[in-house]
């Protein structure tokens, strides 16, 4: 694909807003901190509605002064603009449940994250404009750079474009949340989905594999609990390499280790043979990411994942990974500091 197109301030008129009711449908990480951006760019707040059950959430929109509708209906009618910011495993049903059928035929949808799009779990009429605008952010990262004056790196598409806006409303509201300040990537669903169910699936698992095992190797080779979980992630040393890989170049980063560090690892790594792990990550990819069979499994246990009780898969894998030997290390490290506190 090679080079993505980037778009800036300029590239976006935010007059095309005007006149338009904007509704945020949720008030959480994202939601706060989109709603909070556009109207101090300028969109007025009786243009701006946030709709969300009566709770803390809904408290919280209306300690900032903001209309709160707890009726999602209600808020469906008025909807020029639905940003879409519920939990991605939520959508699916608040969604087509209470905003499709009574969103205005020329309304545009606007998601923060390519999955429910991409996989079709969002009913759209065809007159609808469906826009992605995704910050590559937390909620609250999006909101204190824009009261910083920064910008934020964010992906930015158009999905459908019903009314042949698409693009300038997309445009307008990534320059309206602070996005194109630094540069909005142009993207896709399908680009979104792949990478971040890929990151999630293929690449951090074995990075999690690999410290495992390393953690085993050099246990088994006499180093202690204390020693290793300090040299492996409790001193933040990899934190500071991947900031510094952010900073100065995955690659380059390494010009600030010893040669001795530049040297093995970059003659280690030139001599590693990644084809068995190609081949793994492009059966990921293609086998479970792409072809849907991921979301299929994940539908049936989402429901459970809600629960605290034995039932939820997640209580059993963190069950599992902390009578690992690395995870059973890790406690009694962590034991031994508390003690000296
Ligand atoms: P949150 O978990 O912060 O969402 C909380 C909001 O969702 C609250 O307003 C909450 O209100 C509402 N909500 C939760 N459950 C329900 C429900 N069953 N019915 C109705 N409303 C519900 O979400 P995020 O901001 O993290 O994510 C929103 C979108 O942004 C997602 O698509 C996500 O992928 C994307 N995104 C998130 C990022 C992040 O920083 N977390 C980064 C980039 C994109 P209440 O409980 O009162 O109903």
């Amino acid at each position: 694909m090679g080079s993505a197109k980037i778009y800036y301030d300029a590239d976006a008129d935010v007059t095309v807003l005007e006149g338009k009711k904007i509704v945020f449908l949720g008030f959480g990480n994202q939601g706060a901190a989109q709603a909070q951006n556009v109207r101090d760019s300028g969109i007025p707040n009786d243009s701006i509605l946030v709709a969300n059950r009566e709770d803390h959430y809904a408290e919280d929109a209306k300690a900032k002064g903001f209309h709160v509708e707890h009726d999602f209906e209600k808020a469906a009618e008025v909807a020029d603009i639905l940003f879409v910011l519920v939990p991605d495993q939520v959508q699916p049903r608040v969604f087509n449940g209470s905003f499709a059928p009574k969103l205005k035929a020329d309304a545009t949808i606007v998601v923060a994250s390519g999955y429910n799009v991409f996989f079709k779990l969002l009913e759209f009429k065809p007159t609808q404009n469906v826009v992605m605008v995704a910050p590559r952010m937390i909620g609250s990262s999006v909101r204190s750079l824009y009261q910083k004056g920064r910008g934020f790196p964010c992906f930015v598409s158009v999905e459908q474009d019903g009314t042949g806006k698409g693009l300038a409303i997309a445009l307008a509201l990534s320059r309206a949340i602070g996005a194109t300040k630094a540069g909005a990537i142009a993207s896709s669903v399908y680009e979104e989905t792949a990478m971040d169910l890929f990151a999630e699936q293929g690449l951090w698992p074995n990075i999690i594999m690999l410290f495992r095992e390393a953690f085993s190797v050099l246990k088994e080779a006499g180093c202690s609990d204390e020693a290793l979980c300090y040299e492996m992630w409790m001193s933040k040393e990899p934190a500071e390499i991947f900031e510094r890989a952010a900073e100065d170049g995955f690659v380059l980063q390494l010009k600030h280790h010893s040669s001795v560090s530049q040297y093995g690892q970059l003659n280690g790594a030139a001599k590693l043979d990644g084809s068995a792990a190609r081949a793994h990550f492009k059966d990921i990819l293609h086998n479970q990411v792409l072809n849907g069979k991921f979301c299929k499994e994940f539908a049936k246990i989402e429901d459970a994942l809600e629960k605290d009780d034995e039932s939820n898969p997640l209580n059993k894998l963190y069950k599992d990974a902390d009578e690992s030997e690395m995870g059973q290390a890790e406690k009694r490290v962590r034991a031994r500091l508390t003690e000296l506190l």
